[in-house]
């Protein structure tokens, strides 16, 4: 195979595969993708190769990556509530990449099936001090550690899972609102318009996925947990055409775009990755790298907004 298409085929594996869920494997600190060739399937079906961040591909024992809860689908229930086996889920947003492109938003509304007025990610105009440069700020539900929200849910409803997720389930929110009053960074929203789509009965629904949505529950980012379990990344990530988003497992120390797998205390100390607002004691899972080197002045991203949207968002940064 030449080295063109064997790039091709890595890539293309990387896009798909993300170092975490059911298709990710943990051996040692340093493994991080699995590389399964067809060829070691045929000579020895026990071996697979693997990639390991520092680029190169060894030979491991093949390890048992197969769904305990059939059949890799999301789970529901109690079950919905554990969380992945040994997974710590973590995102990290490069802000020097973003560009406003809105691919991400588009992506999470598509496969959560929203509005277009219904955002778990939204992009903003940031502007740390007078003398500073505008930056592009994507925001989606930090999973921390110590969720206000789940505190003050009267029902249960929101709840927090062992694999660092924190999730909603729609069967038994009220729409109360108090977790929307507790969440410092207004990170979830009201489903209070009628949608064809909702369903208050669905046997599909799992708060894995958030679909169908239901009439005056809360929705948010769900980390897109259902898709973690086969091996990709969250639609905010693999829609964004800059790699600004980054996600993946602390357990395994490693993160990717999809385009490059890289450690991920090594990226945070490096980069200077900061969490927003972390002094409020909430401890999010995710992490921000500062918007410095900048790779496109902030102006591109005005391009995608409507005249409306701009104005208020310059008058606002203008101020
Ligand atoms: Fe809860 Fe807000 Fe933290 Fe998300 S960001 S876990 S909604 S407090």
């Amino acid at each position: 195979m030449n080295n063109s298409n064997e790039n091709l085929k890595r890539r293309k594996f990387l896009k798909n595969a993300l170092a975490v869920g059911a298709g990710a494997l943990a051996v040692g600190t340093s493994t991080v993708i699995a590389h399964e060739t067809e060829s070691s399937k045929k000579t020895n079906a026990e071996k697979i190769k693997v990639l390991t961040v520092n680029g190169e591909v060894i030979e491991v024992e093949k390890p048992d990556t197969s769904c305990k809860i059939d059949p890799c689908s999301p789970t529901k229930g109690i079950e919905a509530r554990k969380g992945i086996p040994g997974r710590s889920f973590v995102m990290v947003i490069d802000l020097a990449r973003c560009k406003n492109a809105r691919k991400c938003i588009e992506g999470c509304q598509k496969g959560h099936d929203l509005l277009p007025d219904q955002e778990w990610m939204k992009v903003y105009l940031m502007k740390d001090n007078p003398e500073s440069e505008p930056y592009w700020f994507p925001k989606n539900c930090f999973h921390c550690d110590n969720p206000p929200c789940v505190k003050v849910c009267p029902v249960g409803a929101t709840f927090k899972r062992s694999d660092n997720i924190v999730l909603v389930d729609v069967n038994r929110c009220i729409g109360c609102k108090f977790c929307i009053s507790a969440c410092p960074y207004s990170t979830r929203i009201l489903n209070w318009a009628h949608k064809e789509s909702y369903s208050d009965n669905d046997p599909n629904y799992s708060p894995e996925t958030s679909v169908p949505g239901q009439h005056s529950t809360i929705g948010k980012c769900d980390f897109c947990p259902d898709r973690s379990r086969v091996g990709k990344l969250p639609y905010c990530a693999s829609s964004c055409p800059m790699g600004a988003i980054y996600f993946g497992d602390k357990n395994e120390d490693a993160v990717t775009n999809g385009e490059e797998t890289l450690r991920f205390k090594k990226l945070i100390k490096e980069r200077v990755g900061y969490r927003y607002l972390e002094e409020l004691g909430t401890e999010p899972n995710v992490y921000y790298l500062p918007p410095v080197n900048r790779m496109f002045p902030y102006e591109r991203g005005l391009n995608n907004l409507s005249d409306e949207k701009k104005e208020t968002i310059l008058n606002s940064i203008n101020k």
